[in-house]
């Protein structure tokens, strides 16, 4: 799993690794945010609405799921279970809270915390990227600040700063 706070680079990150590493299966979220521009149904995040979304989880669809932001994001079951059957390694890119919840049913689970090279940083990442208005950002650097204390939880931290090392660094812990 790869976690982190928001803005951190979690995206970027697992994009580069799906790239560098053909043996990963990515998981696709579900979420009940609305797409941004460029995000496809299906490929980025299944966009589902709240009612579908509250009967994945009375069904026990989901591996994990969490609210973030004041939306509901989750892992269907559906996204990584023919990859575990196959054997191959799954990618989460998920929330802090959705992070522990899978180490909690998945000890053997290898956790990857995301940090910033410092906390401004996560600021200038978060308007650099464009894509939340000045409420959210706020909102989501509230919210880091509770991210960033978990991250003791976690089997490894690693500090985003070049993302090619980064990506280096997270192929070698999975082997
Ligand atoms: P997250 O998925 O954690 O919310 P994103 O992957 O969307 O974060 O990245 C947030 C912003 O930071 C994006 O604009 C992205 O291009 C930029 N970014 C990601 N990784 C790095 C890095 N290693 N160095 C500089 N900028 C980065
Ligand atoms: P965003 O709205 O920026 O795409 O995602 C907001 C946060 O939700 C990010 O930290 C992202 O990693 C997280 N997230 C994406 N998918 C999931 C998921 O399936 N479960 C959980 N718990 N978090 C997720």
């Amino acid at each position: 799993m790869v976690s982190g706070p928001g803005g951190v680079g979690k995206g970027t990150v697992v994009e580069a690794l799906r790239g560098a590493r053909s043996d990963l299966t990515v998981s696709v979220s579900a979420t009940t945010r609305p797409p941004r521009a460029g995000e496809v149904d299906g490929v980025h995040y299944h966009f589902l609405d709240d009612a579908t979304f509250d009967e994945v989880i009375a069904d026990d669809a989901f591996v994990e799921w969490a609210e973030f932001g004041g939306r509901r994001y989750g892992t269907p079951w559906e996204s990584v279970a023919g990859a575990f059957e196959e054997g191959r390694t799954v990618v989460l890119e998920i929330e802090v809270q959705g992070a522990l919840q899978v180490k909690k049913r998945f000890p053997e689970a290898t956790l990857v915390f995301l940090l910033p090279p410092d906390p401004d940083e996560l600021l200038a990442r978060l308007e650099g990227r464009g894509t939340d208005t000045p409420e959210r950002i706020a909102e989501r650097m509230r919210i880091a600040r509770w991210e960033l204390a978990q991250v003791e939880a976690f089997d490894h931290a690693i500090v985003n700063d070049d993302l090619a090392t980064t990506v280096a660094r997270i192929s070698s812990i999975l082997g």
